[in-house]
């Protein structure tokens, strides 16, 4: 087994690790070693010792959805009778629910409907923007974007830009999956490595922020995710637009792909990919814990891989629960688990400005009894 020792040096020294040294590092079975150097580079990156959660809401506006991922488990193809489009008010009553709890945004995200050109996206932000005007709407992940392209034949940079005008805050980085087309065009019929990289080219250009997102386990090889890294970072040198880099396992129940597919990936490989993340992706400034997809014990150990950011509460999510993610936390629990390993919590906005609520104070676990209930919620 190749040393990774010198690869963690260079790293630790501030240089930029090479895409042979990715693949070394997810080669390794060192991950304690791994682990080690990616902590101590997001210290120097965050040294104040604060974790950030953030309070919001998914809301999928629709399951119709015009293409076909293999490894989806929430779409439904048009005309099917268990197919719906939230009403705005369906949506205004969600909205309300995350404002009551202390929410500071939403995530809209839904299928590719086949008939919702530029305008339903820009009628639907104006109307929430309206009327929640301090609310984040960070929605719409780049192949929804694609899709309007399709549909109304406008170039990313002008559907972005009208976006942004009706009220859109941000762009979630769903859709990424893996960034190759060798392994995309097997799974899914969604837009490709380069559309997916031209619409947040077009957002950050925009002056819109997004997020980058990573879904591994659907039949990639170590150098497909090698090079979906390099791409993320590629793209980040030249717009510097991506707040952060969220990496999770594929999550198989109920998908055509998980009766398919063999192997899976660990926990291990999933500390792993956190931390060569950290190390890898030196221009992104936070790598957020996927304690949704990967429970909440593994999301709370990666905070010490790498992690600095726990991401939301999730009070409505449809996507991965589909596939058989039925993690659940709020707020208190959240909060107990950045402590508990080591870290300050604090509530951020989708922009990681950090919220100071006095409610969040006072949800912070802090008593005994409350540390004993969430350490049974914990322990089940
Ligand atoms: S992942 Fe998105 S694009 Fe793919 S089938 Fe599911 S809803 Fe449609």
């Amino acid at each position: 087994m190749n040393d990774i020792q010198p690869i963690l040096d260079r790293a630790l020294a501030g240089h930029r690790l090479t895409a042979a040294d990715c693949a070394a590092l997810l080669e390794s079975d060192d991950i304690a070693r791994i682990g080690v150097a990616a902590d101590e580079v997001r210290k120097r990156k965050h040294p104040s010792g604060v974790v950030t959660y953030i309070i919001d809401r998914n809301i999928n506006y629709t399951n119709v959805c015009n293409v076909v991922c293999t490894f989806c488990a929430f779409y439904r193809r048009p005309g099917k009778p268990d197919t719906y489009v939230r009403t705005v008010e369906e949506i205004c009553e969600k909205i309300d629910e995350t404002i009551a709890l202390g929410g500071t945004g939403i995530l809209m995200q839904g299928g590719l409907h086949p008939d919702f050109g530029i305008e339903w996206y820009e009628d639907l932000l104006r109307t929430l923007h309206a009327k929640y005007p301090r609310m984040q709407l960070h929605s719409f992940s780049p192949p929804e974007i694609h899709n309007i392209h399709l549909i109304s034949g406008l170039s990313y940079e002008e559907i972005m830009t009208r976006l942004k005008d009706a009220g859109l805050s941000s762009l979630p980085g769903g859709g990424g999956e893996i960034l190759d087309d060798e392994v995309r065009k097997r799974v899914s019929t969604k837009c490709t490595t380069d559309e997916w990289l031209d619409v947040m080219r077009a957002t950050h250009r925009t002056g819109l922020r997004s997020t980058a997102t990573m879904m591994f386990g659907i039949g990639d090889r170590l150098e497909h995710r090698v090079r979906h890294l390099e791409r993320i970072r590629a793209l980040q040198d030249e717009t510097g637009g991506f707040t952060a880099f969220i990496p999770w396992t594929f999550q198989r129940e109920n998908t055509a792909l998980g009766r398919r597919i063999k192997d899976e990936p660990t926990g291990v490989d999933y500390l792993k990919m956190v931390a060569v993340s950290r190390l890898f992706l030196d221009n992104i400034e936070h790598i957020q814990s996927s304690w949704l997809t990967q429970g909440l014990r593994l999301g709370q150990v990666v905070l010490r891989f790498g992690a600095d950011d726990m991401g939301s509460i999730m009070i409505e999510e449809n996507v991965v629960s589909a596939a058989g993610a039925h993690n659940e936390a709020d707020e208190r629990m959240l909060r107990y688990l950045i402590r508990t390993a080591g870290f300050t919590p604090q509530q951020r906005d989708i922009l990681y400005n950090h919220i100071n609520r006095d409610e969040s104070n006072t949800a912070d676990a802090s008593d005994s009894a409350t540390l004993r209930e969430l350490s049974v919620a914990f322990a089940d």
